[in-house]
């Protein structure tokens, strides 16, 4: 028995060494790619269910690594959360995002999501002022995702932010709702505008009645706290075809658009001096 425990720990620590290796190897390739252009953001639509039209583009990174290939932001931004670099990180999503919403033909609203560090540590209201002043994006237009973790872990502090927030003109948004602890009490407590039910119950409609009843559960429940209610992942006509039956307000997935380049959008035509 002891020598085969001692065997798990030497398999132990060579596999957490590795880990680690890897984790700081990403850091440095990812320290790289934001000084010199490695990172992009692509946008997303979210759709009005009744007509289809197009109303916001949420703002998602996008890392090419030289070696690895693409990089999904669910694998590097822990990793810039662990490591500060998030907050150098947020900031450019920010100012891209609200820079590329500006010269947007149609007005649309563009969402951005945040990191809880952001909240802890990142002067966020003052920094959404500046943003907003220095694009000339007015306030109206811009949506900031947050998950629930966020609410569990400081509520207070995350309230006294929102408000500041929402006192500027900005919109807020409950993102992956259904995957965390939050209740209504909760919900009534933080000024969202918009709650996002999470992919993993859209992609649930038509194959399983649970899923379906949480569904309908959230968008009653949206509709009696006057929120806006949105579906990510949906990727059949079925699933939109329940969702705009049963009120919801927006779509947003690859049956209606998949994340496109920010040039794919398009832009306000450029009045040029003489014509
Ligand atoms: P999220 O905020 O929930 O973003 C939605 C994710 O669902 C995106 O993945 C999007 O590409 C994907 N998606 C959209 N429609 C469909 C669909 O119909 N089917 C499926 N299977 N997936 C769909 P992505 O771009 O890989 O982003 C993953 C997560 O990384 C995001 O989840 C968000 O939590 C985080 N993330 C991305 N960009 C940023 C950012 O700028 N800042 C922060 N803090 N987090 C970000
Ligand atoms: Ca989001
Ligand atoms: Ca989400
Ligand atoms: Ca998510």
């Amino acid at each position: 028995a002891k020598a085969s425990g001692r065997g798990f720990i030497c398999f132990f620590e060579s596999e957490m060494g590795a880990r680690l290796r890897e984790r700081s190897q990403l850091e440095r390739d990812l320290r790289l790619a934001l000084a010199e252009g490695g990172i992009a953001l692509h946008f997303q639509p979210l759709h009005a269910c009744a007509t289809r039209e197009v109303t916001a583009y949420e703002a998602l990174l996008r890392w090419h690594h030289p070696v690895r290939g693409p990089v999904s932001p669910a694998e590097f931004i822990p990793v810039a959360e662990e490591t500060g670099l998030i907050l150098p990180l947020a900031r450019w999503v920010l100012e891209e995002a609200c820079a590329a919403a500006a010269a947007w033909e149609r007005p649309c609203t563009v969402a951005v999501n945040l990191s809880p560090v952001q909240f802890r540590r990142g002067n966020l209201p003052a920094l959404v002022a500046e943003v907003l002043a220095s694009t000339g994006l007015p306030a109206h237009r811009l949506e900031l995702e947050v998950t629930e973790g966020l609410l569990i872990e400081d509520a207070e502090g995350a309230l006294e932010i929102m408000r500041a927030l929402k006192a500027q003109g900005v919109r807020l948004a409950l993102d992956d709702f259904g995957t965390g602890y939050s209740s209504l009490s909760y919900l009534r407590r933080f000024p969202f505008d918009k709650l996002k039910i999470d992919k993993s119950f859209t992609q649930a409609i038509g194959a399983d009645p649970g899923a379906q009843v949480i569904v309908e559960a959230i968008l009653a429940m949206g509709q009696s706290l006057k929120l806006r209610v949105t579906a990510e992942g949906v990727e059949t006509e079925e699933q939109l075809d329940f969702l705009r039956r049963q009120g919801c307000d927006e779509v947003q997935g690859f049956l209606l658009g998949r994340p496109v380049p920010a040039g794919q959008i398009p832009g306000r035509a450029v009045v040029t001096a003489g014509m």
